[in-house]
């Protein structure tokens, strides 16, 4: 076994600390309050390259490991865990699933802009009545000679008015199921494709969550990712790798409170002492250090299994499953320590427990990772 990261992991890990300290501080609580989003921060994760990393560099990415991208994802959600879904949607999602799964046109037309952060990614699975079970897409795409023809809606898409690029999932062949599901590269401003309001959020509020209404939407037969029937397997595949984007967003929130909280605990005192040493403080630092290194493991795992061509879904869901439940549990903490203070936005710490929620919610719920850690597990 080598627990040690590679040179190269450790300058992008560097890199990322400091881009977050330098860039996404500053603004981040202003941004927070006005739902307001990241564009400056978002043009410069494309120059250095966070917003392609996994796609090789044949393709315009930065052609990392999937342990550089978890590493980036952390820092990055430390500070500012809106700013890194959008990383983790353009490349898990959108780059990943392009570079494994289109043809070499889409690759050249597509892929190239958006991995060198030229243009942006959305996915769009969810609807108003499929969002764990993905398999009722109502969304429909009939051929049309040269053309799918789209009608219908998707719910509550990442980057839903700011990206130029959306990959849509939607059902041709109903008789089919699932088989029948279609995945389509639609572009923003083709006739019959409107964006709806913005959704007002809890947490993450600097990421955009739109609805998209498909009206009639022509969408050339060569924008299809994939065989006739694709669609499916394509979207369960991507998502599998997403999770581990999403798992390091998660444990990224945690590790982000734990520091404030522990680097308050230190200076603000009680009863003639600093809070850190009372042992009510003191224990939860250590439940929040032990559960963090925890949940640590369990995403470089899935990173790295990922890395070396191995299956996994069910690391990539085990380290969803906890490490979302685990940065609940620390920023909840990270208020209580600091008491008052940590009910007030300055302390970012409130923040970063209501971005902490959506990680057990988006890209499979807590319940459906715990759906598909029981299967795999029963499969063995
Ligand atoms: C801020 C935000 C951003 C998002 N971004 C995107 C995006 O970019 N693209 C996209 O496609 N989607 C996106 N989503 C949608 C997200 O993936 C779904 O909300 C999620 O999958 C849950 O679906 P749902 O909301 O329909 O809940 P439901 O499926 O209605 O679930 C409701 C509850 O029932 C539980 N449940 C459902 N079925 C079962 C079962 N079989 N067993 C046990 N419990 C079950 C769920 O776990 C949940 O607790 C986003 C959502 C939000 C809030």
């Amino acid at each position: 076994m080598d627990f040690k990261f590679t040179e190269e992991q450790l300058l992008i890990q560097e890199a990322a600390r400091d881009f977050a300290k330098t860039e996404l501080l500053p603004g981040v609580i202003e941004r927070d309050e006005k739902q307001e989003f990241p564009k400056a921060q978002v043009k410069r994760m494309g120059e250095l390259g966070f917003l392609g990393m996994m796609t090789s560099e044949q393709y315009g990415g930065s052609g990392m490991d999937t342990v550089s991208y978890v590493l980036v994802m952390e820092e990055l959600s430390k500070v500012d865990a809106s700013c890194s879904v959008i990383v983790s949607v353009n490349n898990s999602l959108v780059c990943w699933g392009l570079e494994k799964f289109g043809n070499e046109e889409q690759k050249q037309k597509y892929l190239i802009p958006l991995a060198k952060g030229e243009i942006l990614g959305a996915f769009c699975l969810s609807e108003p009545e499929a969002g764990s079970d993905a398999t009722s897409q109502k969304t429909t795409a009939i051929e049309d000679g040269d053309h799918y023809i789209i009608n219908g809606t998707k719910n509550w898409i990442t980057n839903g008015a700011s990206a130029d690029v959306y990959l849509v999932i939607t059902q041709t062949h109903p008789e089919l199921k699932h088989k029948g599901i279609n995945a389509f590269i639609v572009e923003k401003g083709m006739p019959g494709f409107e964006i709806g309001p913005k959704e007002h959020k809890l947490g993450i509020r600097g990421s955009d969550t739109h609805s998209l209404i498909f009206n009639d939407v022509r969408v050339p037969k060569e924008n299809r990712i994939g065989e006739d029937g694709f669609g499916f397997k394509f979207a369960m595949k991507t998502l599998a790798g997403g999770r581990i984007g999403i798992a390091a967003q998660a444990l990224g929130i945690a590790s982000g409170a734990y520091e404030l909280a522990k680097a308050y605990s230190k200076v603000r005192k009680s009863f003639g002492t600093e809070i850190c040493n009372h042992q009510a403080i003191a224990f939860k630092l250590a439940d929040m250090h032990t559960q963090i290194e925890a949940a640590r493991h369990l995403v470089l795992k899935a990173a790295w299994e990922k890395d070396q061509g191995q299956n996994y879904d069910l690391s990539g869901a085990m380290a969803k499953l906890y490490a979302s439940q685990v940065a609940m549990d620390t920023t909840i903490e990270a208020v209580q320590i600091h008491g008052g203070n940590g009910y007030v936005k300055e302390y970012h710490v409130e923040r970063l427990m209501r971005d902490a929620k959506i990680t057990q919610i988006y890209e499979g719920t807590s319940e459906i990772q715990k759906i598909v850690i029981s299967r795999a597990i029963l499969e063995q």
